[in-house]
């Protein structure tokens, strides 16, 4: 008789392990950078697992990438992708959560595969944002409470945590209010993610965890953003390479190669259908060509 040597993985557990463990690294975390990016690399590795469950409980299949072929499980972007669909999974995602998913996986990825600056402030920002989408979706679809998960031990120091927090907020915002700072001066802070970026006056300072970043105009619509969200348009160009220099053919009239993202779209857009209006008055001219000289 063959024996079965597979464990059969409970996702369920197996992703409120993930949790419990994240906190615990959260907790002993304070100051320590590196405490932190493991606390993210389980969250979101929870985070993974309970949508791979709700996928599994409409079908067990559709967590394979070829239900044809189920060898291979799905990625979770596409996981999001198979439970958004309306003939799959037909949730609605509101627009922070797939916003909050997002910046989570990004955040993985770059941890797992990039060199980059993680600060404190961003990844225990981050960690709350995706600790509070496991606890809804725990809850939600599994009807589960993060209490039924944690120990009480536990969530206090995550209280703890997320009130100092707070308190920092509540400072800035009053010094906002001192300072007589109007609401759209204030945007995301890219670092510890309150809005409490003040773009006021050329200050482009957070005034919870003093990240600055340089505030910019993009030149073609004249919204402000910040620097590093400015990207460039020269792909959209005709372009050539020779010898490690670029030579532009034609820049369709954009001289100002940096745009902000909604620009950048639009323009290429906009090139692409200047460029085919080109080959097709290209196409009758030649056609013209050889019916003249018939
Ligand atoms: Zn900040
Ligand atoms: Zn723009």
């Amino acid at each position: 008789m063959a024996i079965n040597k597979s464990v059969k993985l409970n996702l369920l557990e197996n992703s409120q392990s993930f949790l419990v463990e994240a906190v615990d690294k959260a907790i002993g975390a304070e100051d320590e950078v590196r405490h932190w990016q493991f606390a993210i690399l389980n969250l979101v590795q929870s985070l993974e697992l309970s949508l791979k469950l709700i996928l599994k409980n409409i079908h067990h299949l559709f967590i394979y990438e070829n239900i044809d072929n189920p060898k291979n499980t799905v990625s979770v972007t596409k996981t999001i992708e198979r439970l958004s669909n309306p003939k799959i999974g037909n949730i609605s995602f509101t627009e922070n959560e797939k916003k909050g998913m997002k910046s989570a996986i990004k955040l993985r990825n770059q941890i797992t595969h990039s060199e980059f600056e993680l600060s404190v402030d961003h990844a225990q920002a981050q960690f709350f944002k995706v600790f509070s989408l496991i606890a809804t979706v725990q809850r939600r679809h599994f009807d589960i409470q993060v209490e039924d998960i944690l120990s009480v031990e536990a969530i206090e120091s995550l209280v703890v945590i997320e009130k100092s927090k707070k308190i920092l907020i509540s400072n800035a915002l009053q010094r906002v209010e001192d300072e007589g700072i109007e609401d759209h001066l204030l945007w995301t802070c890219p670092n510890c993610l309150s809005d409490t970026f003040v773009v006021h006056d050329e200050i482009d300072t957070c005034y919870v965890c003093t990240y600055t970043e340089s505030v910019k105009q993009c030149p073609h619509c004249q919204e402000l953003c910040f620097e590093e969200e400015l990207e460039s348009i020269h792909n959209s160009l005709d372009i050539d390479y020779c010898e490690g220099q670029a030579i532009i053919y034609n820049s369709y009239g954009y001289d100002d190669l940096m745009a902000c993202s909604e620009c950048a779209t639009r323009i290429a857009q906009e090139i692409e259908e200047r460029r085919a209006h080109e080959e097709m008055d290209e196409q009758e001219y030649y056609h013209w060509l050889s019916e003249a000289y018939k």
